[in-house]
């Protein structure tokens, strides 16, 4: 919808309510779309409440220890069932709802693309706190293939100004691999943006990001005393010299 500017259908039910699926439900709204209702399985609204108060002000029920039991329809989507879940996660009968939408939005979390990667030939590794599988890389952003950088959701979900500063890191660092920044301005620069990162790290939802990062150093720790040099394709001429992940 935001990219194409095409209205998926006319009533939505929203899975999730975390702040991607409050802010789309949001969203959808702007653009005259109906929305029935966000479910929630947990027992609390998974996104910040500013985001949960603005669609709740339009009439939007959020139905928290709620899921989707089924979507039903013939040629599509005609309507959807959602009922409440027990302790035990169980949908409890007789709680059903039926909700007549035309549009079942997933929103119950985003997943790094690390294709590129896994062709690249980069070391991967699955860290739930991160999104899933993502890449081994150091404090430069470098991966174990050498000279090939990560910036953004792709070496772990998280919010646009990460992404931002994470990718000044790794062109800072891939500019210096190529010899183009002295050295007492890259130090200079790297602190800046180590600095930066740290204090949009400081929040509670920064602390998950932050126990996935340690535990990806510590597996890059790991290939460090297994004593596995970064990999580079033949015949590679760059200036960086071959080194253990994170030295
Ligand atoms: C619905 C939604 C709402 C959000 N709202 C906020 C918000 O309010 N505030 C906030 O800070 N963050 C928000 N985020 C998160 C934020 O958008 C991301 O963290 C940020 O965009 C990550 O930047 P990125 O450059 O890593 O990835 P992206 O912005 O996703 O960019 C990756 C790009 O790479 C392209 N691509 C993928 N594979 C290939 C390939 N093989 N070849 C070529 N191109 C490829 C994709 O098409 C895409 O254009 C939101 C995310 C979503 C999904």
């Amino acid at each position: 919808m935001n990219v194409h500017g095409v209205r998926p259908g006319d009533s939505v039910l929203m899975i999730g309510s975390g702040n991607i699926g409050l802010i789309v439900s949001y969203q959808l709204l702007q653009a005259g779309v109906r929305v029935a209702a966000v479910v929630e399985a947990m027992p609390t609204i998974g996104g910040y409440a500013v985001h949960a108060s603005k669609i709740r002000r339009l009439g939007i029920p959020i139905m928290t220890r709620h899921t989707i039991k089924e979507a039903y329809g013939k040629e599509q989507v005609e309507g959807a069932i959602v009922w409440e879940l027990d302790d035990n996660w169980t949908g409890i009968p007789g709680t059903e709802k039926d909700l007549k939408v035309d549009v079942v939005c997933l929103a119950t979390g985003l997943t790094p693309l690390g294709e590129l990667l896994w062709q690249a030939g980069a070391e991967m590794a699955y860290i739930p706190e991160l999104g899933g599988f993502v890449p081994l890389y150091d404090e430069s952003m470098e991966t174990t293939k050498k000279g090939v950088f990560v910036a953004g959701d792709v070496a772990g979900i998280e919010e646009a100004s990460t992404a931002m500063a994470a990718g000044r890191m790794a062109g800072l660092s891939a500019a210096r691999s190529l010899g183009k920044v002295p050295d007492a301005d890259y130090a200079r620069l790297r602190d800046e943006i180590a600095g930066e990162l740290e204090g949009l790290r400081s929040g509670p939802a920064g602390a998950k990001i932050l126990s996935g990062i340690a535990k990806m150093r510590a597996m890059v720790r790991s290939v460090e005393t297994r004593g596995l040099a970064k990999t580079s394709d033949p015949g590679d001429t760059g200036s960086k010299s071959e080194k253990a992940v994170g030295a």
